[in-house]
């Protein structure tokens, strides 16, 4: 196996060799490169001590010292260069975060955490994998280096890292790994919510965010997102749909594009349905105001999972307007825009379309005309400039006072109001004409 190192990452590796340490490009960048992937960045493991490789080159960031990481820049570019280690950084809770230096590859190697992350490689030396993570990558599987009760005892976000590997990268379970994960998936709760959120993104984002189902079956949601298990065990007895909740959640999460906030939009688009249930006398399912309790539910669980501010709020409004009907003619565009908020209108349509593409042939052509007809309504108000916010309004607060009108509620009634005339016909966004309908003075 031939693998291009970059020119920077040899230069580095050379300049330790020189002094007289063990240097080696590993992990991820292996990984990616035999699978023949763009590796996002390329860190090197090394004999040398963060202080010595400190000594070698010019310009250098303690990224974390006390790991034995040192970042070397090169070119505008940062490579993370770790002393040869054993420990890892254990996020049990009991273990001291303790980290000590080795002067064994192989014993860098055997601390990682999947046979695919466990190579390594430089010019001399070509390829090293003592784990079979080649054989491993070549068969598709996530295997922990060594044996998997130990290593997901050591530090838990292993569980949640194998199963976010499997999704970005298409890959199976090994099977005594993955029951490993079954056994150990409680020890999430040892795990800070910040970390659990990062690897939980991962996995939405990568191609195949129904691999949160593997998150399902091995017991991980059931502790860092129980409502998905509520989901999963919701049925839907409707003409619209043909899955339970969670595996329409699932499926509307594959239909939409790898964005953050709109992948977590469908995860939690319908995330109150099992709390609105209701039975009519035809046998048939209904969720009414499912969307209103779930605009609270989803930003209550983003804020467990330490999400910033933005994309809570972001996510949340998406959920709230996720199943709103709007009539497909300019006018209720217009307003449901403005109201919505313009700048997550065209969200609103792509999570819209997610949410059908996973509903049942039910009407199908004529729900998917419909959001076609919206897109292009929403499409010509955009291109015809239409005003749909107050700040769009010819008329501002000032105008109004100027006008005679008393500072207070009332001055922001008026704009409102306003809107709204315009929202009905945009040829009134005329200042002349918007204060002519303003209350005479008596
Ligand atoms: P990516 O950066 O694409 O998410 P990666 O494999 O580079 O994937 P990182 O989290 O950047 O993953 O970690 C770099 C390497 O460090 C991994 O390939 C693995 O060898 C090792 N590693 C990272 N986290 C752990 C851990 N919790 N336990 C054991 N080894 C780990
Ligand atoms: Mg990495």
């Amino acid at each position: 196996m031939l693998i291009q190192l970059p020119e920077d990452v040899k230069a580095i590796l050379h300049t330790l060799q020189s002094a007289g340490y063990e240097a080696y490009a590993v992990g991820g960048c292996i990984r990616d490169s035999i699978l023949g992937r763009e590796p996002e960045d390329w860190d090197i493991t090394t004999s040398a001590k963060p202080e010595e490789t400190k000594a070698l080159f010019g310009k250098t960031i303690d990224t974390g010292i006390q790991h034995g990481t040192v970042t070397v820049m090169r070119h505008g570019r940062g490579y993370e260069v770790t002393t040869y280690r054993v420990d890892g950084e254990y996020e049990d809770g009991r273990h001291p975060k303790e980290v000590t230096f080795t002067a064994s590859l192989a014993e860098d190697l055997r601390r990682r955490d999947f046979t695919v992350n466990a190579m390594a490689c430089n010019e001399e030396d070509g390829l090293v994998d003592l784990f079979g993570g080649q054989e491993d990558l070549k068969r598709g599987i996530i295997r922990c280096v060594g044996e998997p009760d130990e290593r997901f005892s050591e530090d838990a976000l292993r569980i949640m890292r194998a199963v976010r590997f499997c999704a970005q990268l298409g890959f199976a379970m090994e099977e005594r790994t993955r029951q490993a994960i079954r056994g150990h998936a409680q020890r999430l709760r040892q795990v800070s919510a910040e970390r659990i959120q990062v690897e939980l993104t991962k996995l939405l984002i990568s191609p195949h965010p129904d691999y949160l189902r593997m998150a399902w079956e091995t017991g991980i949601t059931a502790v860092v997102l129980p409502e998905f298990d509520r989901q999963m065990a919701q049925p839907q007895h409707n003409p619209h749909h043909f899955l339970s909740v969670g595996e329409h959640t699932l499926c509307a999460m594959q239909a939409v594009r790898p964005d953050k906030c709109l992948r977590l939009a469908m995860l939690l688009h319908d995330v109150a349905k099992p709390l609105c249930l209701t039975t009519d006398e035809k046998g048939i399912d209904h969720f009414h105001g499912h969307a209103q309790l779930g605009e609270r539910e989803a930003a209550g669980i983003l804020k467990r999972l330490r999400y910033d501010n933005h994309t809570v709020e972001l996510v949340r409004r998406l959920v709230k307007w996720h199943d709103v009907f709007i009539e497909p003619e300019k006018k209720a565009v217009r307003r449901a825009a403005s109201r919505m908020g313009t700048d997550i209108f065209p969200l609103i349509l792509e999570v819209k379309a997610a949410d059908l593409a996973a509903q049942s042939d039910y009407r199908r052509e004529e729900k998917e005309a419909w959001l076609e007809r919206l897109r292009s309504l929403y499409a010509q108000i955009e291109e015809e400039g239409d005003c749909l916010t107050l700040k769009e309004l010819a008329v501002t607060g000032r105008d109004l006072m100027e006008a005679g009108m008393k500072p207070g509620p009332g001055l922001g009634q008026a704009l409102q109001s306003l809107l709204e005339t315009v929202l009905e016909d945009p040829e009134k966004n005329t200042k002349e004409y918007l204060l002519s309908l303003l209350p005479r003075e008596t």
